[in-house]
Parts: C-alpha cells; structure tokens; sequence
C-alpha cells in the first residue's frame, strides 16, 4: 500500500468492512491532499491543500459511494466526499 492508501474510499473500506478498492475514486494517490492536518502545516496551506482535495472529490465518479461509506464511520477527519470534515466541522464544499 502507497500514498493515502491508494484512495480514500479505499482506506475507508478496507477499514471499515475489508471489502476490495473502488474504482475511479479521483483521490487515488493524491493522500497527501485529503488529510485533516500535516505537521508544522499553516492554516493557509492547509486550506489550499483541502481546497485542492475538494476540486477532486468534484470530480470523482465513486463520490456517491464514497459519502454513503464515509458517513458509517463515527468521526471521519479530513477531506472525504466534497466534505472537509472533523470533529468541530462538517464543511461543504460550495
Ligand atoms: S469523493 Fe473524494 S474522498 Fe471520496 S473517493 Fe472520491 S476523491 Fe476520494
């Protein structure tokens, strides 16, 4: 395993019910962009790296799947489903 795990939906799912990747999930390799905080990270960075996250989640074929999975999970944090998410915000990408 590489990167965010190859994808998010494939992290959720091999965490949660160990079920095989999905595919065309837009994340695939791009980890770095969709988790909730990266160390010494600004808030700036952060937000234009969240930002470039939700561009993908846009354009993901697997969203629907995706936010179906990701919100069985108790507390999901980062960018997951066009949603940048965690335990203080739920944050919609618009
Ligand atoms: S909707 Fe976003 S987080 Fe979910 S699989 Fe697609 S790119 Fe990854």
């Amino acid at each position: 395993m590489s990167g965010r795990i190859n994808s998010g939906l494939d992290r959720l799912i091999r965490a949660a019910t160990a079920l095989p990747p999905v595919a065309g999930a837009a994340c695939t390799g791009r980890a770095e962009l969709f988790d909730d905080h990266r160390h010494g990270e600004t808030d700036h960075d952060q937000q234009t790296r969240h930002s470039a996250a939700l561009d993908l989640c846009d354009r993901c074929e697997a969203i629907t799947a995706c936010r179906a999975a990701v919100d069985q999970l108790p507390n999901p944090t980062g960018v997951w489903a066009g949603e940048v998410r965690g335990p203080r915000r739920r944050t919609p990408h618009v």
